[in-house]
């Protein structure tokens, strides 16, 4: 935007070429009046020395024309100043004017001299010489008219003095005439240049004077009409100058603002300070910008951005600032602030209602449920047993709705809290499936699953959620497909360090949804067919959910979908692998590596996930998609000398069913010696039975979950040959029973512990005794066989240190596994229970899986479930917990338990901590607490675990004084439990 006054050549500027004509002339005008003058007085000198050597005509001719010239030239000169003549007009009257006077004083010498004697003559050049040496300072400014002068004055000399003689003198005077003229002539080029020059030198400093003046307006109309304020301040923080804007926002005029100090005008009080450090970070070179309060002239105050640096060039310290004026912006955010606020309470409150509302509904309606469930069991006629199944079914309906509706507004709450523990990925996946597989089966729809030998098994996350999301989505697809397939599957997509991304899929061949409905499907009560007549049932919230439980999982939710073709639903989840629980899984005893094995099925997918869950152990698969060529491929292989090991058929086959080729094959005694399962979606009573008749020797149903795939074939083909009589059946349950059959011994005092981890274990399949202290635990095991112990620390009588050392001391305890349960999950006890001769450690409460894990050899996740966060009475992880160890029945019985003896163990307290005796509260506390900790009433649990460790410390008074927290809390939670108890439990 700078504008530079000497860029661009001015050697031929035509702006400084008229400038020099016109310096010109005015130079040879002004010099007129004393040249004229001279050159009178000159001639008049002259005549006098001439007056007795020259004819008296000859000298007044001569000084009459001199005197003529002059005159013409002074007449010439002051016409020009009445008319207007271009300064080219001008210069030309000048050069003739001069070259008149030449012309007078060339003739006149020339037609003078050689009436003359040497010495005049001489004299008269010597003035003429004078006349054109002075020309070179008058006639300055134009090379034309010396050259005029000098051409007129000086050319007819030569001619005077050859006419006066020819002698060497005379010759000498005109070769120095000659030379005069040369001389004088580079003298006036010199004296000229000069002159143009310092006219040119001139003419550019006024000029770039000007450029300076015209930027300077610029700058000063720039910052005037600049909309926002500005002040510009010295070093002491007096304003030297102000734009408009500034008087405008400040209501100051310049005249007041200049000198005046910037704090003592709008700087409020209160921010002096604030403002004398934002000043020396400016100073500094800090370019500072805030937003901050100012104050007008009229003492309102007016929020502004202000924007402050040094002006560096300015030596005395000067600070530039900038004001814009804030307030309507900062209203607006105050304003959305507020509204936002407002909305978030709102959307809390509206949750908080949906969560009372549900739970208030549910109490009732799980009464009805309850007492239909008595009805039902009784004598009823044909009516009012199918009224009542309505009534139920409703009912159960109605339930689901309304868990939908409190898991969703527990999310909107962010009441939600996900758990991240170690969980058996596969297997989840196959359980939800296998849940929802009767349901497929009613409707005749093949389900299939795969889960990859690349997945991970044990990974770090919240299961139950994973289940839940996949439970809608597997649901939906069974609900919304009236023939083909269902799909579910797990695959690795990736890995970043530590984590694994598994991406679940579940791709159905129903109905599909159209794009429009795609678009809303995700939003809460929303149906892709909102018409009152729709087909199916549901509350539009089951995706709702899913997508925001996904999304806390760090997934997301996404949907493709074709009309009439089937839709596809799928998220990706990036989990932490449990290295340690994955190492720890135990072998198995059959390697099925080199194995020939044969599947028979119509269905594409299914033989794909069977042929990968079987090809990773080393098996090579063959397939067959009907019942024809998978008996051809059987013979075909026998009579090569490679006959399979095993066929696995499926049950339903269009044409030829898998029970009907399996008579094929038994019927044909070159195929004796392969091995069949059956594999069937729709178990039918009496399939079993068949199987044994037919020598099938394994029946599973589908979708079946890889361990157990790989362990039913391991099995069927490690057992021998049949010898006489009919081996076992191999099946789900059989798989189960002979995997997990231990003998535990129980040792721990507490009621409600006892239940739940005898229903844990038993439902696992394994058997359980269950003693009340250390003592009867060391009796047990010397007179039983145990294959594990689990044993609580704190028992009364004998704990399960000196429990462990009597047992370590009896021939058949030294090798015993034992299992420390410990509500102690500090770091360290785990330590202290190894040092005491225990081999693994549990913190209580825990979960089945982690007991699971515990007894079956895995160690994962001890202490870091006591550490997870809790609830008041976290009721629904409990029933979780039960329900994972399929004992949920077992939930309502223990909770009646902890609810009818919690009075007693209040009182129990009360009473212990009356007496003050340390031991005694000490004991009671613990009781109590670990019964509260196991039902999930977490906070109670740590009031009471307080009291405990103030009771041990000796500090009975403060152990005194935690009973009234204990009180109020335990009321609450009795409170809590009867309502989940009396009324069906809350939800999970
Ligand atoms: P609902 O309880 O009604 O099933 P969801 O939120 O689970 O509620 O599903 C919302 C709607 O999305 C369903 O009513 C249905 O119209 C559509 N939808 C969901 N899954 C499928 C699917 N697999 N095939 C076709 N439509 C589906």
């Amino acid at each position: 935007m700078t504008v530079d006054p000497v860029a661009g050549g001015t050697a031929h500027d035509p702006r400084v070429e008229a400038e020099v004509r016109r310096a010109a002339l005015s130079q040879l005008l002004k010099g007129g009046p004393l040249a004229e003058a001279v050159h009178v007085l000159l001639v008049v000198v002259v005549a006098a020395l001439v007056w007795n050597s020259l004819p008296l005509a000859l000298t007044a001719g001569w000084v009459g024309a001199v005197t003529a010239a002059a005159a013409l030239r002074t007449w010439w000169r002051l016409g020009l100043s009445r008319r207007t003549a271009s300064p080219e007009e001008a210069l030309r009257g000048v050069r003739l004017t001069v070259a008149g006077v030449g012309l007078a004083w060339g003739f006149g010498a020339a037609a003078a001299i050689p009436a003359l004697g040497l010495d005049q003559a001489a004299l008269i050049l010597v003035v003429l010489a004078g006349i054109v040496a002075g020309a070179t300072g008058t006639l300055v400014g134009d090379r034309r008219s010396f050259h005029y002068l000098l051409l007129t004055a000086l050319a007819p000399l030569p001619i005077g003095i050859l006419l006066h003689g020819h002698s060497r003198v005379h010759l000498i005077a005109t070769l120095l005439i000659v030379l005069f003229v040369g001389g004088m002539d580079r003298v006036h080029r010199r004296a000229y240049r000069t002159f143009v020059e310092r006219v040119r030198a001139a003419v550019l400093l006024a000029s770039s004077t000007q450029d300076l003046a015209r930027q300077h307006a610029y700058l000063d109309a720039l910052i005037a009409s600049t909309p926002v304020a500005i002040a510009v301040l010295d070093g002491r923080r007096s304003i030297r100058s102000v734009n408009p804007a500034f008087e405008t926002l400040f209501g100051y005029s310049t005249a007041e603002a200049v000198g005046a100090s910037i704090d003592a005008l709008i700087v409020p009080d209160s921010l002096r300070s604030e403002s004398s450090d934002l000043e020396a970070r400016a100073r500094a070179g800090e370019i500072v910008r805030v937003e901050i309060e100012r104050r007008r002239k009229d003492g309102r105050p007016i929020q502004v951005r202000l924007s402050a640096a040094a002006v560096k060039a300015v030596p005395e310290g000067g600070l530039v600032a900038l004001y814009e004026d804030i307030s309507d912006r900062k209203a607006a955010e105050q304003a959305m602030r507020a509204a936002r606020e407002l909305a978030e309470r709102v959307a809390r409150a509206r949750s908080a209602f949906l969560a009372n509302m549900s739970h208030e509904i549910r109490t009732p309606m799980n009464a009805v449920l309850g007492f239909v469930e008595l009805v039902l069991d009784t004598e009823l006629q044909v009516e009012q047993r199918r009224a009542l199944e309505l009534v139920r079914s409703s009912s159960e309906a109605l339930l689901t709705i309304l868990n939908d509706i409190l898991d969703y507004s527990k999310i909107e709450a962010e009441h939600l809290e996900l758990e991240s523990i170690p969980f058996d990925l596969p297997k989840v996946v196959h359980a939800t499936a296998t849940l929802l597989a009767v349901r497929a089966r009613e409707k005749h729809l093949e389900l299939t699953v795969d889960v990859p030998p690349d997945v991970p098994h044990i990974m770090r996350g919240d299961p139950t959620r994973v289940r839940q999301v996949l439970m809608n989505l597997i649901g939906n697809a069974i609900k919304f497909t009236e023939q083909g397939e269902v799909d579910v599957s797990a695959a690795v997509v990736g890995y970043h360090d530590d984590r694994t991304s598994v991406r679940f899929r579940v791709r159905d061949t129903g109905i599909g949804i159209s794009d429009e409905q795609l678009a809303t499907i995700f939003d809460e009560f929303t149906q892709a067919d909102a018409s009152m007549t729709r087909r199916y049932g549901g509350t539009g919230l089951g995706l709702a959910i899913s997508r925001k439980l996904v999304a806390l999982m760090g997934g997301q939710l996404s949907v493709t979908s074709e009309v009439g073709r089937g839709s596809e639903f799928s998220f990706t989840l990036r989990l932490p692998v449990d290295r340690s629980a994955a190492a720890a899984t135990p072998g198995r005893a059959v390697s099925l590596g080199g194995r020939r094995l044969l599947v028979v099925d119509d269905n594409e997918t299914n033989r794909r996930i069977l042929r990968d869950m079987l090809g990773a152990e080393g098996v090579a698969v063959h397939e067959a998609a009907r019942a024809d060529a998978g008996l051809t491929a059987l013979r075909r292989a026998a009579a090569a000398g490679t006959p399979f090991d095993i066929a696995i058929l499926d049950a339903q086959m269009p044409d030829q069913d898998g029970f009907e080729l399996a008579a094929a094959v038994r019927a044909d005694p070159d195929l004796a010696a392969t091995k069949l399962l059956i594999l069937t979606s729709a178990g039918q009573r009496g399939d079993g039975e068949r199987c044994r008749q037919m020598g099938i020797q394994a029946y599973l149903t589908k979708p079946i979950a890889r361990a157990d795939l790989i362990e039913a074939v391991g099995t069927v083909l490690l057992e021998a040959p049949p010898a006489g009589a009919a081996p076992a059946l191999i099946t789900r349950h059989s798989i189960a029973e002979s995997r997990h059959t231990l003998r535990i011994l129980l040792a721990e005092d507490n009621l409600v512990n006892q239940q739940v981890a005898t229903a844990m274990l038993v439902k696992r399949g394994h058997q359980v005794d269950v003693v009340g202290n250390g003592r009867e635990a060391v009796d047990a095991i010397g007179t039983h066989d145990y294959d594990l112990v689990l044993m609580d620390i704190q028992m009364p009588e004998m704990d399960g240190f000196a429990a462990t050392q009597a047992i370590r001391a009896l021939p058949r305890g030294r090798s015993l596994p034992i299992i420390a349960l410990t509500a102690h999950a500090l770091s360290g006890e785990r330590e202290r229970c190894l040092e005491r001769g225990m081999t693994g450690y549990l913190a209580k409460p825990f979960k089945a899986h982690d007991l699971f894990a515990a007894i079956e050899g895995r160690t994962a996740a001890t202490a870091d479930t006591a550490a997870a966060p809790a609830p008041p009475v976290d009721l629904a992880a409990f029933r979780g917990t039960m329900r994972e160890a399929g004992a949920e029945a077992a939930v309502d019985g223990i909770l009646a338990t902890f609810a009818s003896t919690l009075p007693q163990r209040l009182e129990a307290l009360a009473e212990a901590s009356r007496g003050g005796e340390a031991e005694a509260i000490q004991r009671a506390a613990h009781a109590f607490r670990s019964a509260a900790a196991t039902i999930g009433a977490h906070r109670l649990a740590q009031l009471l675990e307080a009291m405990e460790a103030s009771a041990r410390s000796g500090d009975v008074a403060r152990a005194q004084g935690g009973l009234q927290d204990v009180s109020r809390e335990a009321q609450i939670v009795l409170d809590h439990v009867r309502l989940a108890v009396d009324g069906g439990g809350d939800h999970g």
